[in-house]
């Protein structure tokens, strides 16, 4: 018997119409995560034969919009736009935009390459994928949106999982259990799309205008708060942008310029 046949999840699948066994993997992060609500305009990248866009179907309901993009060709899904199009190609993003209407509330990949069985490859062309997905979902999210991204795991993916973190304000590695227990695919959780203008490890110079109440520092980067701990009113210091929230920043300084 195949390994397939033998599987809970491929089991269950057939018998709840999921055309993949990896819905559940969606499922089982959506129900911990809460990536995916209802109403929500999703994009998934990577989406043949569809489990995960019958999955985002059901729960953003009726008043949500969801897209798919695969290169293989998706059986139609009621309700469900398809691309059959290459998400590392820059005319894809037009693509899913003019079908959107307007930004996405959650932009989800489980794209992999083909394997070719030499890991260190397969690892780089899943982290290639990944990183097409991120370029896109920053293209497409709406300030404060959210990300999912597939990763095979390897020596990139430290780099790759840092990456996410500058531009997303809470980020997470998680592999649900859904995932077969062999399988080197993690799973990255990305929450709240950050839009401000500065990024975690950014330096730059700014003046202390005010003090919080606990008696840090405050200063403003385009009508956004920079917490700088220890700073005096009045100084200017360079200082180094550490944790990002959507509204403020923390930072601790460097130097001090008087
Ligand atoms: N989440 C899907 C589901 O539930 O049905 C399963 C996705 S499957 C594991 C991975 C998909 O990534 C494949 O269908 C593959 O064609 C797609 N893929 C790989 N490279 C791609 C690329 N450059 N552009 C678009 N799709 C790609």
């Amino acid at each position: 018997m195949a390994r397939d046949q033998r599987d809970y999840y491929y089991r269950r699948a057939k018998e709840e119409g999921y055309r993949a066994r990896s819905a559940y993997k969606l499922l089982q992060i959506n129900e911990k995560f809460h990536l995916i609500k209802k109403g929500d305009s999703v994009v998934d990248l990577g989406a043949a034969p569809g489990g995960w866009l019958q999955v985002a179907h059901q729960l953003t309901g009726k008043e949500g919009k969801v897209v798919g993009v695969d290169l293989e060709p998706i059986e139609p899904i009621p309700g469900v736009v398809t691309f059959q199009a290459d998400i590392t190609k820059e005319s894809t993003v037009d693509l899913v935009k003019e079908a959107l209407g307007g930004d996405a509330d959650v932009v989800i990949c489980d794209a992999a390459p083909n394997l070719s069985g030499a890991w260190d490859m397969d690892h780089a062309r899943s982290i290639d994928l990944s990183r097409s997905a991120l370029a896109m979902a920053e293209k497409l999210l709406k300030p404060r949106g959210n990300f999912l991204a597939k990763v095979f795991q390897g020596d990139m993916f430290p780099d790759f999982l840092a990456e996410v973190k500058k531009e997303f304000s809470s980020v997470q590695a998680h592999s649900p259990a859904a995932s077969r227990k062999e399988s080197a695919e993690m799973y990255i959780v990305a929450k709240k799309l950050l839009s401000g203008p500065v990024k975690p490890g950014d330096v730059l110079d700014v003046q202390i205008e005010s003090l919080g109440k606990s008696g840090d520092g405050v200063a403003m980067v385009d009508g956004f708060a920079i917490i700088v701990k220890n700073a005096r009113l009045g100084e200017t210091v360079r200082i180094k942008v550490g944790a990002v929230k959507p509204n403020f920043a923390f930072a601790d300084v460097l130097d001090r310029k008087g």
